[in-house]
C-alpha cells in the first residue's frame, strides 16, 4: 500500500525553504509518508548508534546535546504527520498510523533502552555536579536521566524486551482507539425535517442545514456527534425523544458492537499499563504516571479530586431540584434525565439571569474572538499578529498568521477553527516545530485546533461562549508554544509536567470573560453593536451557573481514569462495569453522564498523554483560579510587572525551571486552594445572582 518513488525528491524530507521554513503543504502527498518515516528513522538510528559508540568519554556537549541535535527529519515527518492525522485525515494516513505507531513505539524503546548510550547518560548524572552546567542544561541532563530510568534502562534483558513489545502494542492500540472514535462520529447522522425544529435557534437550524446539505441530504437538517453541533441541539430542542436519541448515540461511542468496539482495546491498554508499571517497580500504573507530575501520587490527585466532590454533589442536588421544578411547571412528570439537563439548564439560566445562549452567541463571532485573542497577547506581551495568505496550508479551512514583537517574528501561529468530517472531534494546540536555540533561533510553528460550527451561507461561524472559552484555552498553550525561549528542545515550550501544562492555558481563559475585552470584541454579526452592558453582567453574574454538573461530569471522568489505573491486576477487566461500579461507589446522579466515557475517552487512550492524568485540568486549576488573582489585586488585568514575571517565569520558561518555584517567582508565594472553590462557587458563599 505504500509506494516508493525511487530517485524522486521526497517533499518532506527536502529543507523546507519557503516563509518560516514551514511544512510545504501544497507539495506533500499522503502516499508519501511511509517512505519518508523509513528514511528518517534509519537516519536517527545512525545518528543514536554513532553517538552511544563515540570512543570520547562522554561530555554533556557529545552525548545530550548530540542527542538533542540528532533525528531532525524524524521531527520533521512525524509533526507534520500526526497533526495531519487529526485534522485532515484520509484512508492512506489512516493506514500508515496504523503501520507506523508499533514501528515508531520500537524506535523509541531502542532508544531508551540502548544501554551504552544510557551508560553514557548515567555517568554524566553521577558527575553532574562537577560538569560546570549552567541551570538549564542541568535541568536537561536529570530529565535525561529520569526519562531512561522510566523507561526501564538499566532493568534486565527479558524485562526490557517486554517493555518494548508493550509499548509496542500500546501504541498499535491507541491509534485504533482513535480511529474507531472517529468512525462511529462519521457514521452518525441524525436527520431531521423541519417540524422537528422546536426550540432549535437560528444559528442552529443554519449550521445543520449546512451539515445536511454537505452529507448529500439537501432541504432537511443534520445534527453530528460533534460538540458543537449536539451540544446546542440537547440545549435547545424541545423534542425529548430526539434529544435521547442524539444523547444515546452521543454517550455510545466507541461502545458498539462490531469493528469500532473500543471496549477490549481500552481493557487490554489498561492491561499492559499495569504489567508496565509493575516492570518499572510501581505499584499501579496510575502510581508510575504520577510520580513525574506536580501532584507527585494518585493520593494527592483524589484529595483534591473529592475536596471539590462533595460540595459539587451538593450543589448539583440544588440545580437539579430547580430543573426538576422547570419541568414539572411545564406539567412534565418525568425525572431529569442526562439528555434534559442541558435543555432545562437553559431555560433556568433564561430564568435566572434573563440570559440565552440564542442571545448571547450574534455577539460572539469567530473572527472577532480571534482577534480577542491577540489583543490580549499584545497587551500582555507585546505580540502582534499579521495573517499571512502566501504560505501554503494543508486545507482551506486553515489560516496563518505572522507572530512579531518588536518588529521581529517570534513565531507561525495556524489556527484550523472550523468542524469537518476530516477533523478529530475536540480541541487541541499542538506544534509543527519547536522553539529551541541549540543552533541559533529556531521559531516555533505552533498550530490550534477546534471544531466549531460553521455559520449559515454567507454568515460568520457564531461561537457559544464555552466555545469562546475552549479558543481563549488553546490559545493560551498556543502562546506556552510560541513565547518558549529555551536553549534545549527538551524543555521547550509544553514539554511541562500534565498536571502543570494546562495553567498556561485555564489561565488565559480568565482574559475571555473580562468586560474590558467583551465590550471591544463581542460586537453584533448583523448590527457591529458590542454587547449590551447588560449582558455583559449578566454573563459575567452567571458565570457559576450550572458548575455542580460542570465539577461533576468532569471529576467522574477524573475519577474514572484514576480507578482504571490503579487497579494492579486487571485481569478479565470490563471497562464499562468498573466504570459503572466507580460511579456508584462516588455516588454519581443519574441526571449527570460522564463528560467523557471510557469506550471513547480519547484523553486517556487515544495515546498516553493524559492517561491517569485528567485530572491535570483541575490541579492546574488551582494555579489558574489563584493566579489570575495576581492581576486582579493590581487593579490592572493587563499589569505590566505582573504579565512580566508571567511572561518570564512560565510562558517563556517551558520545562526548564521546577514547578513550583515557576510558580512561586510568577505569584511571590506558593498557589492558596481556595481561589479554586470561590472560582467555581462551591465555596460555601451563596451563589452569585
Ligand atoms: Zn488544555
Amino acid at each position: 500500500m505504500t509506494k516508493s518513488h525511487p530517485g524522486e525528491a521526497n517533499p518532506l524530507l527536502e529543507p523546507w525553504t519557503g516563509p518560516f521554513e514551514a511544512p510545504p503543504f501544497d507539495l506533500i502527498r499522503s502516499d508519501e509518508f511511509r517512505a519518508a518515516f523509513d528514511r528518517a528513522l534509519a537516519e536517527a538510528r545512525a545518528e543514536t548508534d554513532a553517538i552511544a559508540a563515540n570512543p570520547e568519554p562522554p561530555t554533556f556537549a557529545n552525548t545530550i546535546e548530540a542527542v538533542e541535535r540528532s533525528g531532525k527529519n524524524l521531527d520533521k515527518v512525524a509533526s507534520v504527520f500526526f497533526n495531519l492525522v487529526g485534522t485532515d485525515s484520509d484512508e492512506t494516513l489512516e493506514a500508515v498510523e496504523r503501520d507506523m505507531a508499533p514501528i515508531l513505539s520500537r524506535h523509541r524503546s531502542a532508544f531508551f533502552l540502548n544501554e551504552a548510550l544510557f551508560a553514557r547518560v548515567a555517568e554524566l548524572y553521577a558527575n553532574r555536579a562537577k560538569l560546570g552546567l549552567d541551570p538549564e542544561q542541568a535541568r536537561v541532563l536529570e530529565r535525561y536521566h529520569l526519562n531512561f530510568t522510566r523507561n526501564g534502562a538499566g532493568l534486565p534483558p527479558a524485562a526490557k524486551a517486554r517493555l518494548a513489545d508493550i509499548g509496542e502494542r500500546l501504541a498499535s492500540l491507541g491509534a485504533q482507539f482513535g480511529q474507531n472514535v472517529l468512525a462511529d462520529e462519521k457514521a452518525y447522522l441524525l436527520i431531521l425535517d423541519i417540524e422537528d425544529l422546536g426550540g432549535l435557534p437560528d444559528f442552529l437550524i443554519a449550521s445543520a442545514a449546512r451539515i445536511a446539505a454537505e452529507r448529500g441530504h439537501p432541504g432537511k437538517y443534520g445534527i453530528t456527534l460533534s460538540r458543537s453541533s449536539i451540544e446546542p441541539f440537547l440545549q435547545f430542542s424541545n423534542r425529548r425523544d430526539l434529544r435521547e436519541r442524539a444523547f444515546r448515540a452521543w454517550s455510545a461511542r466507541g461502545e458498539s458492537d462490531g469493528h469500532t468496539d473500543n471496549r477490549p482495546i481500552a481493557a487490554e491498554m489498561v492491561r499492559l499499563r499495569a504489567e508496565r508499571a509493575a516492570l518499572l517497580g510501581y505499584e499501579s500504573f496510575a502510581h508510575f504516571r504520577l510520580a513525574d507530575t506536580m501532584a507527585k501520587t494518585p493520593q494527592a490527585a483524589l484529595d483534591l479530586l473529592e475536596s471539590v466532590w462533595t460540595p459539587a454533589v451538593r450543589r448539583a442536588a440544588e440545580e437539579e431540584g430547580a430543573l426538576q421544578k422547570l419541568a414539572a411547571a411545564e406539567g412534565e412528570n418525568f425525572a431529569i434525565a442526562p439528555w434534559d439537563w442541558r435543555y432545562y439548564a437553559e431555560k433556568q439560566r433564561k430564568a435566572e439571569f434573563d440570559l440565552d445562549e440564542g442571545e448571547i452567541k450574534p455577539y460572539l463571532q469567530l473572527g472577532k474572538l480571534i482577534e480577542a485573542a491577540f489583543y490580549a497577547a499584545n497587551r500582555l506581551f507585546g505580540l502582534s499578529f499579521t495573517e499571512r495568505f502566501d504560505i501554503p496550508l494543508y486545507n482551506k479551512g486553515a489560516r496563518a498568521f505572522e507572530v512579531a514583537r518588536d518588529g521581529k517574528p517570534v513565531a507561525l501561529f495556524i489556527g484550523d477553527y472550523l468542524a469537518r468530517s476530516s477533523k478529530r472531534s475536540g480541541a487541541w494546540m499542538s506544534d509543527f516545530r519547536g522553539q529551541h536555540k541549540l543552533d541559533g533561533a529556531q521559531l516555533p510553528i505552533i498550530v490550534n485546533v477546534m471544531n466549531f460550527a460553521q455559520g449559515g451561507e454567507g454568515e460568520p461561524s457564531l461561537l457559544s461562549f464555552d466555545d469562546a472559552r475552549t479558543l481563549f484555552h488553546e490559545f493560551g498553550h498556543g502562546l506556552h508554544g510560541m513565547l518558549s525561549d529555551v536553549t534545549y528542545p527538551t524543555l521547550s515550550g509544553t514539554n511541562v509536567a500534565r498536571d502543570f501544562v494546562e495553567f498556561p492555558s485555564q489561565l488565559y481563559e480568565h482574559w475571555l470573560e473580562q468586560p474590558e475585552i467583551l465590550r471591544r470584541f463581542a460586537l453584533h454579526y448583523e448590527t457591529g453593536a458590542p454587547m449590551p452592558e447588560t449582558l455583559i453582567e449578566k454573563l459575567v453574574a452567571a458565570r457559576k451557573f450550572n458548575q455542580g454538573f460542570a465539577t461533576l461530569e468532569y471529576a467522574a471522568s477524573a475519577l474514572v481514569d484514576l480507578s482504571l489505573h490503579l487497579n494492579a491486576t486487571p485481569e478479565d477487566l470490563d471497562v464499562v462495569a468498573l466504570e459503572q461500579k466507580e460511579l456508584a461507589r462516588i455516588g454519581m446522579p443519574e441526571a449527570i453522564a460522564m463528560r467523557h466515557r471510557t469506550p471513547h475517552f480519547q484523553h486517556i487512550f487515544s495515546g498516553e498523554s493524559y492517561s491517569a492524568g485528567y485530572y491535570s485540568y483541575l490541579w492546574s486549576e488551582i494555579l489558574d483560579a489563584d493566579g489570575f488573582e495576581a492581576f486582579h489585586e493590581t487593579g490592572d488585568i493587563f499589569h505590566t510587572e505582573t504579565a512580566r514575571r508571567l511572561h518570564d517565569f512560565v510562558y517563556a520558561a517551558g520545562g526548564s525551571r521546577d514547578y513550583e518555584a515557576a510558580y512561586a517567582g510568577f505569584r511571590g508565594r506558593a498557589p492558596s486552594p481556595e481561589a479554586l472553590l470561590r472560582k467555581r462557587g462551591l465555596d460555601g458563599a451563596p451563589a452569585e445572582g
